[in-house]
C-alpha cells in the first residue's frame, strides 16, 4: 500500500537570503505493523518541527486511547531511538525539543529571533537552553499535545520549572498524561553510546558505530541520507550535558514518582529489546490503572 506524502523543500536565495518553500509530493510505502495495521514509516512532524502554521502530512490517525507519554533519561540512553520505535508501534507522535532546535540551526541566521540564536549557542556547548525560550517554543506548539494519535515527549521537560509549566498546561487543557517512562543506564555505557552515535541529516534515524552500524559507512539505511556526528556528541559537550542532566533533569524522577506516573525501564541491550520491554511495561501499566488510559 502506498501513501501520498508532501515534503517541504526549503531553498535559500544566495542574494536576498529569502527562503523559497516548495512542496514536493511523493508516494511512499506504508508499513504493516505488528498488529496488522498500516502505518507510515515516519510521521513528518511538520507542526512540531516548523511550528503550528505547518500541517502534519499524513495527518496522524486519531486513536481511541492515545498514549500521552514523557520519555525521561540521561542524554545517550536512547530516548530518540525508543521514541522512533514506539511511534511505529503506538502511533503517538515523536515530539523532540532537541529536533526543533536542530531544525532552527539549519535556517538562515536572519530568520532566527535573538532568543533562538542564543538558544543555539547554549545547545552547541551542550548546556540547557533557558526555560523561558523552551517554554515559549513548546507553548506555541501546544496543539501537538492534542494530537489524536497521542504524543511521545522526548527531551522535554528537562527542568522542574518546565515540568510544572507542562503540568499546568495539561490540566488547563484537560489532557491526562498516561505515564512517564524513565530509561536507566550506567554512566560508562551512556558515554560510549553518545560518542559513537551518528544521526541521519535527512530522516534523523540514529545509528551507532559499534552497536548499530549502517550497512554502508556514513549512509542512512532508511533513506540514503548522510550520517553526521551531532556537535553536542563531542567529548567536551558530553561532559557538560551529563552535568546538566544530574543538576536539572534527574530531580524530575522524584517529581513524577510523587505524581504516581513513573515507570522505570532498563535501557541495556538492543533497541528492539528495550522497546519490547517498554511496551510490556506500558501495557501492564494500563491494565493496572485503566483510569489513565
Ligand atoms: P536533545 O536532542 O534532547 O539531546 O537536545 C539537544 C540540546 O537541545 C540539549 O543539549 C539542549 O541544549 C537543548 N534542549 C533540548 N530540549 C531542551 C529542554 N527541554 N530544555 C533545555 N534545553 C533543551
Amino acid at each position: 500500500m502506498s501513501i501520498t506524502t508532501s515534503l517541504r523543500v526549503v531553498y535559500s536565495c544566495v542574494r536576498c537570503r529569502a527562503a523559497l518553500v516548495i512542496r514536493v509530493t511523493a508516494r511512499r510505502r506504508a508499513r504493516v505493523n505488528d498488529w496488522g495495521m498500516t502505518n507510515p514509516t515516519r510521521n513528518e512532524r511538520a507542526s512540531w518541527i516548523q511550528g503550528p502554521s505547518a500541517r502534519c502530512e499524513p495527518t496522524p490517525e486519531t486513536v481511541a486511547n492515545p498514549w500521552r507519554l514523557i520519555l525521561l533519561g540521561a542524554p545517550g540512553v536512547g530516548k530518540g531511538t525508543q521514541a522512533d520505535l514506539l511511534h511505529q508501534r503506538l502511533r503517538a507522535c515523536h515530539l523532540s525539543t532537541g529536533d526543533v532546535f536542530r531544525a532552527a540551526g539549519k535556517q538562515a541566521q536572519c530568520d532566527l529571533s535573538p532568543a533562538m540564536k542564543a538558544a543555539l549557542d547554549y545547545m552547541r556547548r551542550g548546556a540547557l537552553v533557558p526555560d523561558s525560550t523552551v517554554w515559549d517554543m513548546v507553548r506555541e506548539r501546544s496543539g501537538c499535545l492534542h494530537c489524536g494519535g497521542g504524543f511521545l515527549l522526548d527531551g522535554f521537560p528537562r527542568t522542574l520549572a518546565q515540568a510544572e509549566s507542562l503540568k499546568q498546561l495539561m490540566e488547563t487543557e484537560g489532557l491526562a498524561l498516561t505515564a512517564v517512562v524513565n530509561y536507566e543506564l550506567p554512566v560508562n555505557e551512556i558515554v560510549a553510546r553518545l560518542s559513537g552515535r551518528r544521526t541521519c541529516e535527512k530522516c534523523k534515524a540514529v545509528f551507532h558505530l559499534m552497536e548499530r552500524p549502517p550497512k554502508v559507512e556514513g549512509v542512512c539505511d532508511r533513506c540514503g541520507g548522510g550520517l553526521y556526528q551531532r556537535e553536542d556528541d563531542r567529548p567536551e559537550s558530553i561532559k557538560v550535558r551529563l552535568e546538566a542532566y544530574d543538576r536539572s533533569t534527574a530531580p524530575l524522577i522524584e517529581f513524577y514518582k510523587r505524581l504516581g506516573v513513573l515507570l522505570s525501564i532498563s535501557a541495556t541491550g538492543a533497541p528492539e529489546a528495550i522497546c519490547e520491554r517498554t511496551i510490556a511495561a506500558l501495557t501492564a501499566w494500563r491494565a493496572k490503572c485503566p483510569a489513565r488510559a
